[in-house]
């Protein structure tokens, strides 16, 4: 199997040459861009299996890169951030970032972070059946959803969203449940990035989003799949 390609946007070289070392060591191949413009370029040009993305950047912001890499498909983004300030966060989860990972972090962490969202892009939920519900199809393996046959152009958070929503239509799923479907390990337990996500989510799911009726808020508790659609 090839290497699979990481593209460190990133402008501070310290940081992007200790970050690199340690994904060379577990096996990756490494890029790094310094400059937000230029990274825009670089991802068209290398086709990454995933972008670390830091926020503060020349020539463009990390927001605007990750809009524009969204607009591009739908290949893993995780932010790094300095600052650890809750709604930058929830803009870049916004923006389609599958993690976000705050600065002064451990290399280590960046692995197993990069390990662990491109397990969930690449291996997928968990094997499994195709899931049928109303007029969504959702194929696991081949990490696909429609709805009533028209392609959805999902992040691999909001796939892996969907699809745990999906298996057990009715079923309220608390936050921190969904957080454990999706992020797939211990999370600082942000509870309102589940909130970003189903808005993403609903946005591409929903014919009107601001009446959904695929994802129904449970008040207090999360999130379901309805069960029956209303008309
Ligand atoms: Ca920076």
């Amino acid at each position: 199997m090839s290497k699979r390609t990481v593209l460190i946007v990133e402008d501070e070289p310290g940081i992007a040459d200790v970050v690199r070392q340690y994904l060379e060591k577990d096996g990756y191949r490494v890029e790094v861009s310094g400059d937000g413009a230029r990274a825009v370029d670089e991802f068209a040009r290398l086709r990454p299996d995933l972008v670390l993305l830091d926020l503060m950047l020349p020539g463009l912001d990390g927001f605007e890169v990750c809009r524009r890499i969204r607009g591009q498909g739908s290949t893993p983004v995780i932010m790094l951030t300095a600052r650890d300030e809750e709604t930058d966060k929830l803009v870049g989860l916004e923006l389609g970032a599958d993690d976000y990972i705050t600065k002064p972090f451990s290399p280590r962490e960046v692995v197993a972070r990069v390990r662990a969202v491109l397990r969930r892009a690449q291996a997928g939920p968990a094997p499994g059946d195709r899931v049928h519900v109303h007029d969504l199809e959702i194929d696991p393996a081949r990490f696909e959803a429609t709805r009533a046959g028209i392609p959805l152009d999902l992040t691999p958070t909001e796939f892996r969203l969907l699809t745990a929503l999906a298996r057990s239509p009715g079923r309220a799923f608390t936050r921190l449940q969904l957080i454990d479907q999706v992020q797939g390990y211990a999370f600082e337990g942000y509870e309102r990035t589940v909130d970003a996500h189903v808005k993403n989510l609903r946005q591409k799911l929903e014919p009107d989003p601001r009446h959904p009726r695929y994802i129904v808020t449970v008040h207090g508790v999360g999130y379901r799949l309805a069960e029956a659609l209303d008309d």
